[in-house]
């Protein structure tokens, strides 16, 4: 068979390689989108049901198309994500080729050689837009044999595919949240187990969170702070959007606990940091409002004042009491929702382009081996990389890069 020539090779058809496709585009530089399944197939298929986007219409999207019929501070639903994808890609008329699965990806000369399920590709460049969230994980806490449902919640779809009985959801992310909260709406008695979290508020004086996170400069913040690695945010554009708030939960039912740790004779046992946890999380509340009021005071800016938003309640008695250790059958406990995350995949990367640890190494996507790049990582150049305005930013650097590097 014979090799196929491009000169830019996308792998991925999700936002990342759109993004990239339309910044070449603009460019007039040539270009192929090669894609596994479907155009933004995670938002098809690895995503709840009811899932709405986190961040209002006018700012989760592109900057070059709105979503046309979407309330701008309304919440997509993902179904409608999909559909404004699909209609990007259909504007730029991207190059794109689906169902086509890279397996290998080894230099050759000057270039490389991309191995795929539909025959080989030879490309100048390369820009890996796999994905932030690839790989599920479920840390190895309760074995499959525990008798209980396990599923990532990249597998959760609705509350009718649970076996009957209490769930306990792990991760108290924007997912977890999410998942925990439509639970109860459904009638289940529901346990959720919280770690380390940042929430910030929906909306404050009149601006969505997503405004605020951009004039405070929070969206540029180039690495998470020390310690604030692995905290999490939690957010939700669910019922219109709402400030997480695991009091209100609490006070609707929602039994609270701290992380999960460790199973043993049937028992989940939980670690005693559920109260810190909230105290934390209240505490980046908190300065986000002390941060904005002060933005508002220097710029001269005349927002309405919203004095209850900085009261907070007592601990909730579920924090002040907190539950350790859990009997899953005794306590009716069918299923176990993991909201904990996922890993990068690049068994199919074949090059030297990561670090000791095996994580991507590049600077703002760019890596060391020439014309091969990474686009859509978590924190690739600032925190907004993974989401989709951010990713748009990202993809215009990169190109402006493969164009400078042109022989
Ligand atoms: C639950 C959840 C909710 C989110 N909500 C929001 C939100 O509200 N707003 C926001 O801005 N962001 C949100 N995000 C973050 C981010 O926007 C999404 O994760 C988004 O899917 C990332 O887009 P991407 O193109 O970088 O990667 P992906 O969407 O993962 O696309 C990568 C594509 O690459 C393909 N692929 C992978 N390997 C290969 C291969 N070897 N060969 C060919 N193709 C391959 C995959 O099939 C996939 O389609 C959310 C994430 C999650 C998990």
């Amino acid at each position: 068979m014979p090799v196929e020539q491009v000169e830019t090779l996308i792998i991925g058809g999700g936002q990342a390689g759109l993004a990239m496709s339309a910044h070449l585009r603009k460019r007039g530089l040539s270009h192929l989108v090669v894609e596994r399944d479907r155009i933004a197939e995670r938002w098809r298929t690895c995503r709840w049901d009811s899932l709405v986007a986190n961040g209002p219409s006018w700012h989760d999207r592109f900057p070059d198309l709105s979503f046309e019929g979407v309330d701008p501070y309304a919440f997509a639903t993902k179904d409608r994500i999909v559909d404004y994808f699909e209609e990007f890609a259909r504007r730029i008329e991207a190059p794109l080729r689906t169902g086509v699965t890279v397996t290998a990806l080894t230099r050759d000369g000057d270039g490389y050689l991309a191995e795929t399920t539909a025959g080989t590709i030879r490309a100048r460049n390369v820009v890996a837009a796999t994905g932030p969230f690839q790989t599920p994980i479920i840390p190895p806490i309760v074995p499959r044999e525990a008798g209980v449902m396990q599923i990532h919640s990249a597998d959760y779809r609705n509350p009718g595919q649970l076996p009957d009985g209490a769930v306990l959801v792990v991760g108290a992310g924007s997912s977890g949240v999410q998942i925990a909260d439509e639970l109860l709406r459904a009638g289940r008695k529901v346990y959720l187990a919280v770690g380390p979290h940042d929430r910030p508020p929906i909306r404050y004086r009149g601006r969505d969170f997503v405004w605020w996170l951009g004039v405070l400069g929070k969206w540029n913040m180039a690495t998470p702070g020390p310690g604030t690695e692995h905290v999490t945010i939690a957010v939700s554009g669910a019922q219109g959007g709402r400030t997480v708030d695991f009091r209100e939960l609490a006070a609707r039912g929602v039994i609270l606990t701290g992380r999960a740790e460790r199973f043993a004779d049937g028992r989940l046992q939980f670690a005693a940091d559920l109260a810190e946890n909230i105290a934390a999380g209240d505490a980046s509340y908190l300065s986000m409002l002390e941060e904005a009021d002060a933005y508002l005071a220097a710029n001269g800016i005349d927002l309405p004042e919203e004095p209850m938003a900085h009261k907070i309640g007592p601990m909730p008695d579920c924090a002040v009491n907190p539950v350790l250790s859990l009997d899953l059958a005794a306590e009716g406990i069918g299923a176990i929702i993991w909201a904990t995350g996922y890993a990068l995949d690049f068994g199919w990367l074949k090059l030297p382009a990561f670090d000791a640890k095996g994580r991507p190494a590049h600077d703002r996507g760019v890596t060391e081996v020439p014309g091969l790049y990474f686009l859509g990582l978590a924190w690739l150049s600032r925190r907004a990389s993974p989401f989709i305005w951010g990713v748009w930013h990202d993809a215009a650097y990169l190109a402006g890069h493969i164009a400078d590097n042109r022989p």
